[in-house]
Parts: structure tokens; C-alpha cells; sequence
């Protein structure tokens, strides 16, 4: 009896030291993987960067190959826009008072303008570059003030990143817009965003000269009441009544084409859809330069107050100068530049140099005397 206990016992050790040698050796391999993989900076970001690094690399490629394309497209529908504004909508236009006629010719070309203007800046001003190697930018690299790109092994000063599809560091780098097939900048910011708000507002104001046009076209029958001469389309005369002051406009509304009524419904839908995207992503870009941040900078600031707050601290964005200055520093109004510099298109650069970052002259007097508290 004894020695079968024995022998059960004996068994039953050897097991345990069996799995418990095969658990150390597991173990081993574990740590020693992990010893291979270990990085410093590793962290969930830079896995899902890692994962996703060969779709990052299509998207990218697809970017950079199509810029051109992009831009083109939205020479190509603005001109489509105009040339059918010029064509359908301001012969309706003519037909009302002088006054109107003025002031919605008025408006139509300093829309215009601006927008041409501030489109073609945003597309060709550089948005500002990485620095060169020399002694006082090494030093303040060696001081910690500047870091390398990893990717580029340029200087780079704060909020300066590196974009993948231009394969260059931007001062103060927002994004890559495909639409001006350029990335926007300490540089270009400003045109950037004057154009969205100027665009935002020529689409609004063509989808409102166009409107009577629209309702006409797309809620009657428009081809029957061409083909009939006008005889049967009562709605459509009282519609149109309130287009044109003056009945001269039966001639014209009898001979409509095909064409004209394509384009009111492709001017009106693509004007009205453009208001509505381009002026929600304007808005998120004007919050954003209100509260002194770039896109990119919205994503570290963010994670940044979360890991303060549970810290019971409260995070400061150093480069946020209250909501008015934050935008005079864009839009360059300094040096006496009023607001009535951005109505007109102008060429003046925004304030600073995209490297260091210090309040306005007029604020930094008032923070020496004690009065102004920049955080
Ligand atoms: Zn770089
Ligand atoms: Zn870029």
C-alpha cells in the first residue's frame, strides 16, 4: 500500500515540476520577445500608426499623384458656377431695379475676386519650410528648444510637423488639403481659410440669386411648358412674377432649352451642397483658430488635458492669445492693418515668423505693465 502511495505521490511532483519548468521556459521566451520588440515609444498611436502604415502609404500616394487633379476640379466647377451665373442668372437679375442690379453685381464680383485671389494664394504660397542647420538653430536643438524630424532629418521649431505627402517639415502645419494640392501653413493659413469663408459665402449667395430659377425648374414641368409655349403654366408665371418685376421675362422663360434647365438644377444643387460641407468644415477651422490650435495640435492638446485633468491639473495652451488677437496674428493685422484689409485681397503675411511664438506688440506692452496675463 505504502509503496503505491509513494509511486502517486511521486508521479504527481514530477508533474508539477514538469509544468512548472515548462512555464519558467514560456516565460523566458515572453521576456525575450518582448526584449526584441521593447521601444520606448511604444504606444497605442504608434502601434495603430505601425498596423496601418500600408494603407497610410496608398492614401498618401493617391494624394500627391491626384493634387493636381483636385485642383483642376475646383477650377472647373467654379468656372461652370460663373459662366452659368453670367448665362441664366444675371439676365434675371438685370430685369430688377437699378439698385438691386448694383448691389448683387456689386457683391457677385468682390465674391468673386476674393475667391480667385485667395484660392490661387493658398494653392502657391509655400506654407513655410523646415530650417537649415546652422549654428544658433544646432544650439537650440542641443538646448532642447527644436527637435529633428525623424523622417525628414530637418530642424524642426515647435508646431512645425512633418507632412508624408509632401515629404517635407511645415512651420506650423494645420493639414494636407488636397483641394489646393498643398499643405496648409504658418504661411498660407490665412488664404486658406479666407478662401473657405469667401467660397462659403458665393455659394450662399448663388444659391439664393438662383433660387426662383430653381423652383421653377425643378418643382414644375418645365419642358412641357416650354414645349406649349407658356399657355398652360399659370404656376409658373406666378413663380417667375416674382423673379422679374417686368413681364418681358415670358419671352425668355418660352424659350428655355434642355441645357438651361440642367444648369439651374446642377448650379443650384452643387452651390447649396458646397454651403453646407465647405460650412461646416469652416466653422470647425475658424473654432480652431479661435482658440489658437492647428487640426493637428487639436488631437495632442486633447490627449493632453485628459492626462492633466486626471492629474487634477488644468491644461494651458501656450500658444492661444484670446479669441481676437489669435486672429489678428493669421490674418497679419499688425502694423496698423485694419479689418478692412482682408475685404480686399491683399499680400500682406501673417504676424510672426512660424518659429517662435510671442504675443502682439500691443499686448506685450500691456503684459509688461502688469495688465494683460497671456496663459
Ligand atoms: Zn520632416
Ligand atoms: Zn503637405
Amino acid at each position: 500500500m505504502v509503496p503505491i502511495l509513494r509511486r502517486i505521490v511521486t508521479s504527481s511532483e514530477a508533474r508539477e515540476a514538469r509544468t512548472s519548468t515548462a512555464m519558467q521556459r514560456l516565460r523566458v521566451v515572453l521576456f525575450s520577445l518582448r526584449s526584441l520588440t521593447f521601444s520606448s515609444e511604444t504606444s497605442r498611436a504608434v502601434v495603430l500608426d505601425t498596423v496601418f502604415e500600408p494603407v497610410f502609404w496608398v492614401i498618401d500616394h493617391f494624394v500627391r499623384i491626384l493634387g493636381p487633379a483636385f485642383v483642376l476640379l475646383v477650377i472647373g466647377l467654379t468656372t461652370s458656377v460663373v459662366v452659368i451665373w453670367y448665362s441664366f442668372v444675371l439676365p434675371a437679375i438685370l430685369l430688377y431695379t437699378t439698385p438691386w442690379i448694383v448691389l448683387h453685381i456689386a457683391t457677385a464680383h468682390w465674391l468673386l475676386i476674393n475667391i480667385v485671389f485667395h484660392y490661387f494664394k493658398a494653392v502657391f504660397t509655400s506654407p513655410g519650410r523646415a530650417l537649415q542647420d546652422s549654428n544658433s538653430n544646432l544650439e537650440n536643438v542641443k538646448s532642447g528648444k527644436y527637435s529633428i524630424c525623424k523622417k525628414c532629418i530637418q530642424i524642426k521649431p515647435p508646431r512645425s510637423h512633418h507632412c508624408s505627402i509632401c515629404k517635407r517639415c511645415v512651420l506650423k502645419m494645420d493639414h494636407h488639403c488636397p483641394w489646393i494640392n498643398n499643405c496648409v501653413g504658418h504661411f498660407n493659413h490665412q488664404h486658406f481659410i479666407l478662401f473657405c469663408i469667401f467660397m462659403c459665402l458665393g455659394t450662399l449667395y448663388v444659391t439664393v440669386s438662383a433660387r426662383n430659377l430653381f423652383i421653377m425648374h425643378f418643382f414644375h414641368d418645365w419642358s412641357r411648358a416650354s414645349i406649349n409655349n407658356g399657355k398652360n403654366n399659370s404656376t409658373l408665371l406666378h413663380v417667375s412674377s416674382r423673379v422679374k418685376p417686368a413681364g418681358s421675362y415670358r419671352d425668355k422663360e418660352e424659350s428655355a432649352s434642355k441645357s438651361e434647365h440642367r444648369c439651374i438644377l446642377f448650379v443650384f444643387m452643387l452651390c447649396s451642397s458646397v454651403t453646407l460641407a465647405l460650412g461646416i468644415l469652416t466653422g470647425w477651422h475658424c473654432r480652431l483658430i479661435s482658440y489658437g490650435e492647428t487640426s493637428i495640435e487639436w488631437h495632442s492638446n486633447r490627449d493632453d488635458a485628459k492626462r492633466l485633468r486626471k492629474k487634477g491639473l488644468i491644461f494651458s495652451n501656450p500658444y492661444n492669445f484670446g479669441v481676437w488677437n489669435n486672429w489678428k496674428m493669421l490674418l497679419g493685422l499688425v502694423n496698423g492693418r485694419s479689418w478692412l484689409c482682408i475685404l480686399l485681397p491683399s499680400t500682406h503675411p501673417p504676424y510672426g515668423d512660424g518659429i517662435s511664438w510671442h504675443p502682439l506688440p500691443n499686448d506685450l506692452k500691456k503684459s509688461r505693465q502688469g495688465k494683460l496675463h497671456i496663459v
